[in-house]
């Protein structure tokens, strides 16, 4: 079985469909929230995703966007995006957005949430957070989003370790980085984030779980920064969520 994992595709649809091109064919396709907020193209990808999706779950931004709750703790670009997405989204986007499950929700093969398994909006950023949720782990790979950096973290010997995929930095070319999954180790992977990377890479990030091979491999795929950026601009959202994709900061 192979499961294509995205997370944090926020509104970008350009980044959206370069990766769903790129990754072949699957089997399953996981989404790991924060599919609108950020980007100008809220109800294309919730159309596109919602077809698609076989598993998902809610992200903060998903949250706000849809009325489920307040921007209050967010900056003041992010907010202005999220009250724009809101007012954009059509019923049906706002419905099924709405409906996004709250994580961690299990799969056959690995657990979903948007940030950590212990609570879904917090960030795993760093070997200390992710330790006590790779202690209490029930499942041998728990899969997560919400930081927009691609890797994660293993727990071996009772130590956290962290889990960085070597990539080629072509920026014009897409690249891959393979991990074999050790049977005794357990793991929190992210497949990093489709529309707006900050690990500073611009190229859409996703992975592919194959439960039969025990790999997860990570993937950068080149999409048109320009033509997302420029939807932004369009848009009349804050001059600094078109830039940072230039950049994957
Ligand atoms: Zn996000």
């Amino acid at each position: 079985m192979r499961a294509l994992i995205v997370s944090d595709i926020h509104g970008n649809l350009e980044a959206l469909e370069a990766v769903l091109a790129a990754a072949g064919s699957w089997d399953q396709l996981w989404n790991l929230g924060d599919t609108v907020g950020y980007g100008a193209s809220p109800n294309e990808v919730v159309q596109r995703i919602c077809r698609l999706a076989t598993a998902g779950v809610r992200g903060n931004h998903d949250k706000v966007c849809c009325g489920l709750a307040d921007p209050l703790m967010f900056n003041p670009a992010a907010r202005e995006a999220a009250l724009w997405t809101r007012a954009q989204l059509s019923p049906d986007s706002l419905q099924w957005l709405r409906a996004q499950a709250a994580g961690p929700l299990p799969t056959a093969s690995a657990v979903l949430t948007h940030g950590s398994p212990l609570h879904e909006d917090q960030y795993l950023l760093s070997t200390r957070e992710a330790w006590l949720p790779l202690q209490q782990a029930q499942v041998s790979c728990t899969l997560f989003g919400h930081t927009h950096v691609q890797g994660g973290f293993a727990l071996q010997r009772e130590r956290s370790q962290a889990v960085q995929p070597l990539h080629t930095r072509r920026t014009h070319h897409g690249s891959r980085w393979t991990l074999q999954l050790a049977p005794e180790q357990r793991y929190l992977l992210n497949p990093g984030s489709v529309g707006q990377p900050r690990d500073g890479d611009p190229r859409a990030a996703y992975a592919i779980l194959d439960d039969g091979a025990g790999t997860v491999t990570f993937y950068r795929e080149p999409y048109d920064v320009d033509l997302a950026g420029g939807r932004i601009l369009l848009a009349g959202l804050p001059e600094r969520l078109a830039r940072r994709l230039h950049t994957g900061r």
